[in-house]
């Protein structure tokens, strides 16, 4: 590392903590992707707490001379997130600020908000932030103001530009404003003279050349996001409002927006979606232009190799059939909102008559059904991922986004598919938000030989060609100017407008300091530099975009690695054992055993969240078995065929702990576990709930069961035959007690299997990667439930605890298992009558039952019997099996992206029972099945049985 770095590190030490701070290669290198086609690695990657210390570190850096790029999610599609320098991140437990003012009219966020996010709090008041980038609900604040980012109902008038009330920058000299405090305001205007006073000698300059300003003022009538937004010379009179417009759309080159005042949209109650196809694309456009006139709020265009790449649509009758119908058909989703649904009604009518007069081919009508609108949606979010998924293996996927005039999209969509055929980019699809003539452009190339690199390279000369040449039209109209635009930045604008841009440029940052290379950059084949290559893995991992949009639900996002991460560093791993470097293939083996292996739950919940699917927990299982299978797999075999011996010697250890605990005092062994944890990540950390053994006996008396009326299946999972209650824990019964007290008096025979004390689902040993051993339990187990003498091939199989349902359920998809709370909503809930409780209860719904979508089951549960209910709303906890006893941390960190008001409530419910370990160790509260809350109402004599057949 060169010295400037050095001397800056050893500088910034004193103020950062050194976890914050990373240099490693390997961790570097995992930063170095953004979702667009470039890979970048910084020398340092920095993660900044707040405004104070971004102020200070921005300073030194620009003392030092060492460039910055500020990241957001890193969801951005141009190249703008990445640095060979510096990265700066935002620490992930800042930066979240939100306050609403004025009633949700205005709203005052912290650039480490994901916008999603934003628009929940802000959903009871009534109202939505204006931006609405598809990716909003990875996005963060920062990215979608520094790259005034819009979507299909924002329009070029609801976007960050237009909403903007006032900011708070940092500066490259670190000086900091708030545009929205007077004395801040003053303070700068005292401070800043000349720039303030140069800005305005911009305005001028561009209000004296009128060929210019209405170049300017056309360009902006359409989307456009290429080069500066330069329009704010023009909009704005006062500097300062013209300097923080300047900022909007800057990707991060001319200062850091520390915090940012929008003014909010307000929620339209209703909302209709329908699915039109027309003959040509000619017809599909000029409906766009008169359906416009009708304001609808989003008209999505798809053309026909998109619409080829979908059929059949069986989901609303669509077929290839419908395709041969016309020329090159292509389609159009509507959608309408309005407050009354009467107005929404006449508002169908309308575009349903208009659609008629060119040329429809096939319509689905206006919708309000909740189903089949999110089918219609999904057509066209499935564009992206059906390119994305299916692309050749190793090449890596290009978005572009363009923009022109309405009245040209028919031409501009046709000149652009000639040209995705002239180079043989067979895969390509293009689709956008019509009403503004945006264009997304889908395709994928191979960049491991130079004439992937030139035939990119001549598709893009051309591209610009026409879109600039021919439409007048923008070369970013979303996405931001990143590197992969910024050389045709003049070609666009021209050069007076451009030379305006670079002066902007130097007025903000003379020693291109902040972000270079991104929006002004004189290289003219900068966006043929830093392109990724992508490995050939023969998995899933073949499919990832590095869209990042898995990251904010990964357990160990902030810890370790997230998926994007896990990703990038298998990549990497390839392509070292390709060229056979030994040396760095090891050394990254080592940091990926822990950050990418160790400490991933392998839970899946990336997987709910990732545009193609890819379950990087399952790559990491595959990767585990694969290392460790050698070694140990005929031990484990071994201890999968003498399964009930191994938890009696668990059972043993168990005892023991407990006894240590009695012996040497509860705090005491808490403390040294963790502390021996952390060094060795092998002996587990014992922490106040961990659970004491349930004895085997008591297991044996619960087993024998009365022959009553109904049979239900009971399979208590390993986990609860050997753990019983912990120390702090109120409950006396263990669960499998209460599971049975519970299920008996609402009149059950129940029944378990004879062998149970020898059963497992096999997640123990998939956990582990070791999966000849999870196949074998897994169809033993099933072997023994199928053994069972039942009197209906209907009868009902509970398992306790939700992974193990999980795990059963997915190798046996036709049988009839259940977890405890799908268990109670369809065969308990409406065979008793309650008056809720009125205590506040946190519920946990695991990753496994989100997987399985059994969310509605959690809401009917808890609705009927108690009133006052919070969600951990966690997509992950992070506890997995046994690994929160081993990577504490792991659980910890998860934990901490539940809000803590959470911790408000009485005691917690669940239906796992490590993850109930980790939330209680966590939250402070009790934790426990929702069985026992049901025991608890049965005591009380607060249920009243209704029928009991
Ligand atoms: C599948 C997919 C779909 C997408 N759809 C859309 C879409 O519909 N519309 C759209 O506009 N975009 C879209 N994008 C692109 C991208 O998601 C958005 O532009 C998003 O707003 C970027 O936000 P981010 O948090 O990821 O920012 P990042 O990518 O982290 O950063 C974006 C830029 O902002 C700068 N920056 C970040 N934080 C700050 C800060 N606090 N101060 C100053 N500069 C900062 C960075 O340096 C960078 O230049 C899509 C991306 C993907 C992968
Ligand atoms: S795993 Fe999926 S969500 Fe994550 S970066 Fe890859 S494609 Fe995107
Ligand atoms: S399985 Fe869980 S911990 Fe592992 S990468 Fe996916 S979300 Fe993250």
């Amino acid at each position: 590392m060169e010295y400037n770095y050095l001397s800056l590190l050893k500088k910034i030490k004193t103020y950062i903590p050194k976890d914050n701070i990373i240099t490693d290669p390997t961790l570097c290198y995992a930063y170095g992707t953004d979702a667009s086609l470039y890979r970048i690695t910084p020398k340092i990657v920095l993660k900044v707490r707040h405004a104070e210390e971004m102020s200070k570190f921005i300073k030194d850096a620009l003392f030092y001379k060492t460039p910055i790029t500020f990241r957001a999610a890193g969801t951005s599609l141009s190249g703008q997130a990445l640095s060979d320098s510096i990265l700066v991140v935002l620490h992930e437990n800042y930066w979240k600020k939100i306050t609403i003012i004025d009633n949700g009219k205005e709203v005052s966020l912290e650039p480490g908000l994901i916008g999603g996010d934003v628009n929940l709090i802000l959903k009871p008041y009534g109202y939505k932030i204006g931006p609405d980038p598809s990716s909003i609900n990875s996005c963060k604040i920062g990215g979608i103001a520094a790259n005034n980012s819009s979507g299909m109902c924002c329009g070029v008038k609801l976007n960050a530009y237009h909403t903007l009330k006032g900011m708070k920058i940092i500066f490259c000299d670190g000086t900091v404003l708030d545009t929205l405090n007077k004395n801040s305001v003053d303070t700068f205007k005292q401070k800043h003279f000349d720039l303030l006073d140069s800005i305005y000698e911009l305005r001028l300059q561009l209000l004296e050349n009128k060929p210019l300003r209405e170049k300017v003022q056309t360009k902006y009538r359409i989307k456009n996001t290429t080069g500066y937004g330069i329009n704010a010379l023009l909009d704005y009179e006062n500097p300062i409002d013209i300097l923080q417009h300047l900022l909007i759309g800057s990707e991060g080159t001319l200062g850091f927006i520390a915090n940012i005042n929008l003014e909010t949209i307000p929620l339209k109650n209703n909302q209709m979606t329908g699915f039109f196809v027309f003959e040509n694309i000619e017809n599909a456009c000029e409906a766009v232009v008169e359906i416009t006139k009708l304001n609808p709020d989003a008209i999505e265009l798809m053309d026909f190799l998109s619409l080829k790449s979908l059929v059949p649509i069986s989901e609303i009758g669509f077929y290839d059939s419908h395709l041969s119908k016309g020329s090159k058909p292509a389609a159009l989703l509507i959608q309408i909102q309005g407050d009354s649904s009467d107005s929404l009604i006449d508002k169908a009518a309308s575009i349903n008559k208009e659609s008629l007069r060119h040329n429809l081919l096939f319509k689905y009508d206006f919708t309000k059904d909740e189903n089949q609108t999110k089918n219609l949606w999904d057509l066209r979010k499935a564009l992206l991922p059906k390119v994305g998924a299916h692309r050749e293996r190793g090449s890596t996927l290009i978005v572009e986004d363009v923009t022109v005039p309405l009245t040209c999209l028919a031409q501009a969509t046709i000149q652009i598919q000639n040209l995705l055929k002239k180079y043989d980019y067979t895969d390509g699809v293009i689709f956008g938000h019509a009403m503004d003539g945006s264009l997304h452009i889908v395709f994928s190339q191979q960049f491991n030989h130079q004439e992937g690199h030139k035939k990119y390279q001549n598709f893009i000369d051309e591209l610009v060609r026409i879109i600039v040449n021919d439409f007048n039209g923008s070369l970013k109209g979303e996405h931001g100017t990143g590197r992969n635009m910024a050389p045709f930045v003049e070609q666009e604008w021209g050069k007076d407008a451009y030379s305006i841009m670079q002066k902007v440029k130097t007025l903000f940052d003379k020693t291109f300091l902040l972000n270079p290379g991104v929006i002004i950059n004189d290289d003219p084949e900068a966006h043929l530099k830093n392109i990724k290559q992508k490995e050939i893995h023969h998995s899933d991992l073949d499919k990832c975009m590095d869209c990042g949009f898995c990251e904010k639900v990964c357990p160990s996002e902030g810890y370790t690695f997230t998926p994007r991460q896990r990703n990038t560093i298998l990549d990497k791993i390839k392509s070292l054992d390709n060229q056979s470097n030994h040396y760095n293939t090891k050394k990254t083996h080592k940091i990926f055993q822990h950050y990418g292996v160790d400490t991933c739950a392998t839970t899946g919940a990336c997987e709910l969240s990732c545009p193609v699917g890819i379950n990087v927990g399952q790559l990491i299982l595959t990767e585990k078995s694969k290392s460790d299978v050698l070694v140990k797999s005929k031990f484990v075999d071994l201890i999968a065929k003498n399964f009930e011996i191994t938890t009696d010697i668990m059972r043993f250890n168990l005892s023991s702990l407990s006894f240590l605990k009695k012996l040497l005092g509860k705090e005491f062994v808490e403390r040294k576990s963790m502390q021996i944890n952390q060094k060795i990540s092998s002996i587990p950390y014992v922490g106040s709930n961990f659970p004491n053994a349930l004895k085997k006996n008591q297991l044996q008396k619960i087993a024998q069961s009365d022959n009553q009326l109904k049979q239900v299946v009971y399979i208590p999972s390993c986990i609860n035959r050997l753990m019983g209650n912990n120390d702090s824990n109120k409950q006396e019964s263990p669960l499998i007690e209460i599971v049975v007290k519970v299920l008996s008096y609402f009149g059950y025979n129940v029944l378990i299997p004879q062998n149970i004390n020898e059963l497992c689902c096999g997640l123990a040993f998939k956990s582990k990667g070791f999966l000849k051993s999870y196949h074998f339990k897994n169809d033993e187990m099933l072997s023994s439930i199928t053994e069972m003498k039942l009197t209906s091939d209907n009868t009902p199989i509970l398992m306790d605890h939700s992974s193990c349902f999980d795990c059963l359920i997915e190798k046996n998809k036709n049988m009839n298992i259940y977890e405890p709370f799908r268990f109670i909503d369809e065969y308990i809930l409406d065979r008793f009558a309650s008056s809720p409780s009125k205590d506040k209860v946190l519920v946990h719904i695991p990753c496994s039952s989100i997987k399985n979508k059994l969310h509605q089951s959690f809401y009917n549960v808890m609705n009927k019997i108690s009133e006052n209910i919070e969600y951990t709303e966690l997509e992950c906890c992070g506890f997995s099996g046994d690994k929160g006893f081993f990577y504490p941390k792991l659980n910890e960190n998860a934990l901490r992206k539940m809000s803590r008001d959470k911790i408000s409530c009485d005691y917690g419910v669940s239906n796992s029972r490590t993850c109930e370990i980790g939330l209680a160790d966590h939250t402070g509260l009790e934790f426990n099945s929702i069985f026992h809350l049901f025991n608890q109402l049965i005591e009380s004599q607060s249920l009243k049985l209704e029928q009991v057949e």
